[in-house]
């Protein structure tokens, strides 16, 4: 396996970088990850804007442009001769010293790593995901704005951590206002009476590509779809909940705080989507 590591091609154990690392030391940096389907990277355009957007907004000077960018993940690929998988790409702060200033740390690390994907079962889109709510609460604006694709996932980790307390593979973050915001890593979609809904982003929700496909899927197959805040008791009321995101792609919840969701496995319309959504990942990307 060959990570990238600013500009280079190395090993897998022989890819470091300094414990001064402002990445390491405050997790100040951005990161993505992108999916790779039959050789081609998915929506990679879109990762690479949101990542630029993610960089600028922090002012953080990723050293490579954009064209470039995209060349290295494709020679990343090549190189690990992966047809099927993920890519995660890493910009952090680079080595600095133990102050906060991120101007002792004038060179940005670049890092690219590519792997198989350990997915959700076939059954589990299927029958759908149990899930719960927890209290972590989705920060909003500022430096942890859900906009930046930042190092900053203690919350999503303190979420995960209560997911797995529950013994779930998801779970439901709030924002400080109560409203559903988003998963540890995925997007949140409820379906009701034949309408899509998602919480806006300024709720407190990444901007996910997964997500805007999702939403431009419902727009030409014809479902109205809205970017509503809602609560948790839409959730529970809901005819069909569903996650997004890269790696888990459409995936249906069955049951959410011990209610079940409409029939108690994967709805029409989420399983729809997700037919859809697979027919678009093999034709919609860059080689
Ligand atoms: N929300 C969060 C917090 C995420 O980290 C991610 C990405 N894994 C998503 C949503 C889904 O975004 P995308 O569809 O771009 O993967």
């Amino acid at each position: 396996q060959w990570i990238y590591l600013n500009g280079e091609f190395v090993e897998k154990d022989k890819a470091l970088v300094s414990v001064y690392d402002h990445g390491f030391l405050y997790g100040d940096g951005i990161f993505e990850g992108i999916r790779v389907y039959n050789g081609n990277i998915f929506k990679c355009k879109e990762h690479l804007d949101r990542l630029y957007d993610s960089a600028k907004s922090i002012m953080l000077d990723i050293p490579l442009s954009f064209g470039d960018m995209q060349n290295v993940l494709v020679e990343s690929i090549r190189k690990n001769e992966l047809r099927d998988g993920y890519i995660r790409l890493v910009v952090s702060r680079g080595p600095g010293d133990l102050g906060l200033d991120p101007r002792r740390s004038p060179k940005a690390n670049v890092i690219i790593i590519v792997e198989q994907l350990a997915i959700y079962p076939e059954e589990a889109y299927l029958n759908g995901l149990k899930t719960v709510s927890v209290s972590t609460r989705r920060n909003i604006p500022d430096a942890l704005n859900p906009k930046i694709k930042s190092l900053n996932y203690l919350n999503n980790i303190l979420v995960k951590i209560q997911a797995n307390l529950a013994g779930v593979g998801e779970a439901i973050m709030l924002n400080s206002q109560g409203y559903v915001a988003e998963g540890s890593s995925d997007n949140i979609f409820i379906v009701k009476r034949g309408v899509v809904y998602t919480p806006p982003c300024y709720v407190g929700a990444l901007e996910g590509i997964t997500r805007a496909a999702i939403i431009e899927i419902c727009q030409k197959v014809g479902y109205p779809v809205k970017e509503e805040p809602f609560t948790l008791h839409d959730v529970y009321v809901a005819d069909e909940v569903f996650f997004t995101g890269t790696a888990a792609e459409v995936i249906a919840v069955r049951e959410v705080d011990a209610r079940i969701i409409g029939s108690g496995a994967a709805g029409p319309i989420t399983t729809h989507l997700l037919k859809e959504f697979r027919s678009v990942v093999e034709i919609d990307g860059v080689k």
